[in-house]
């Protein structure tokens, strides 16, 4: 409990709290930060960590939403405070870049695109003491997954041996990354002012970090949202080849499918069609990349997803296709909060130019891919026969609302589709 003394003391730690809002307290002098530079070295690191005090050149802290859990540890006593992570032998299991779209001015604005050799580009820093965190972390892994087991088992799918085995795993490269926003970046692609920006995120976090007011010098924030996964198949080298077709499936995290197989919707069926296409493609020397972002019900969360759910199947003339995205925005007041502008930094970071087959049906994906400079050669619905029973509701008022299809639309149809309702008669 904060003992309420002028001079900021806790009484149970004894510590010293610096107000962010209070300049005249602070001592900074934030290492150099030049978003956008070439050189790793002129670069700089970006230094997020409580412990890097003046140093620091980042708003928030590393880790994402998981900050938060950290806190808590540290407060448990569980977690000590001073910990330094032991970087030996975490490098990236395969390099990765460095690529043209790292640098410049529309670089990638979402992502540190140095974060996953820290170690590589600022070893000299660290040595002297700077708590220089990684934000990406490159490995291997082995995918086993029902679906792909059921295509291999119906002749779908054919294991070669080495990247789907016999026993139906898939070998892949993945990609964890935490989220670094450049803030005048960010309010470029979203085409607003880097203040206003500023203002808006303080606000709506009920002021959590006032230095995206007073701090106007630091341009990076580490916010605390969700991060995000590449899985890569074959060789990675092949995603910066234009010469190499690649197939890629960006998609947003559903939980309740992805997860639990939920059928009100078309994600894990999506999902798990675009991972055995993106293994298709390996086997025949060519690229898959498979992007999970943690942007839950269009970024809503499920909670407001779920009160989406239940206002869709309890009102006059139950769930359908017309009043699909109406409902969602009668809760939540937008249709979707997803902003897909900085979702392309994943492929940027990779040197991806072209995507030869997109698994999305999603025109705010493929516009945001297009606008930061992607080619698009096909775009590939999810099949009909992929389709749940319940999410018919689902895919009709998206084809409506002109999400891409390869079907005709008709609007006829309409009439006949109508979902499951809340509770089911016996
Ligand atoms: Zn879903």
């Amino acid at each position: 409990m904060a003992s309420g003394n002028d001079d900021k003391e806790t009484s149970f730690t004894g510590e010293h709290i610096i107000l962010t809002s209070h300049l005249e307290q602070m001592k900074t002098s934030p290492v150099t930060l030049n978003w956008g530079e070439k050189d790793a070295r002129k670069r700089g690191p970006i230094l997020g960590t409580s412990q890097s005090g003046a140093k620091r050149n980042a708003i928030g802290s590393h880790s994402g939403s998981y900050t938060i859990y950290r806190a808590l540890s540290i407060a448990a006593g569980h977690y000590p405070k001073d910990h330094r992570p032991d970087l030996e032998n975490t490098s990236p299991t395969t390099p990765i870049g460095p690529f043209d779209t790292w640098s410049g001015d529309d670089s990638i604005v979402s992502i540190d695109p140095l974060g996953a050799n820290v170690y590589e580009y600022f070893k000299d820093q660290i040595t002297e003491g700077l708590d220089i965190r990684p934000t990406i972390a490159v490995t291997q892994a082995h995918l086993n997954i029902p679906e792909i087991h059921e295509s291999i088992k119906n002749g779908e799918l054919k294991p070669d041996g080495d990247i789907v085995k016999e026993n139906g795993e898939i070998k892949v490269t993945k990609v964890a990354f935490e989220p670094v926003w450049y803030l005048p970046g960010v309010a470029k692609r979203l085409g607003v002012e880097e203040g206003e920006l500023r203002n808006i995120l303080f606000q709506e976090t009920g002021g959590m970090f006032p230095e995206l007011i007073t701090r106007q010098d630091l341009k990076v924030l580490l916010p605390p949202i969700g991060s995000t996964t590449a899985y890569i198949f074959g060789d990675p080298k092949n995603l910066a080849n234009s010469d190499v077709e690649l197939t890629c499936r960006v998609h947003d995290e559903c939980n309740g499918s992805d997860v639990f197989g939920s059928d009100i919707c078309t994600c894990r069926p999506y999902l798990t069609y675009g991972i055995q296409k993106a293994a298709e493609a390996a086997q025949k020397g060519q690229a898959g990349l498979v992007v999970y972002y943690r942007k839950e019900g269009r970024a809503l969360g499920e909670v407001t997803k779920f009160l989406v759910y239940n206002a869709r199947k309890r009102q006059e003339g139950g769930d359908t296709p017309a009043n699909y995205f109406h409902r969602t925005e009668c809760v939540a007041g937008v249709q979707d909060a997803r902003f897909q502008e900085l979702m392309p930094d994943i492929l940027l970071y990779f040197g991806v130019k072209k995507i030869h087959h997109l698994h999305s049906m999603s025109n705010m994906k493929y516009d945001a891919i297009v606008n930061s400079g992607i080619k698009v050669v096909n775009r590939l619905s999810i099949p009909d026969n992929l389709i749940p029973a319940d999410a018919q509701v689902e895919i009709q008022a998206k084809k409506a609302a002109g999400y891409f299809s390869d079907d005709e639309v008709d609007e006829s149809e309409f009439a006949g589709t109508q979902g499951r309702e809340l509770e089911e008669k016996s």
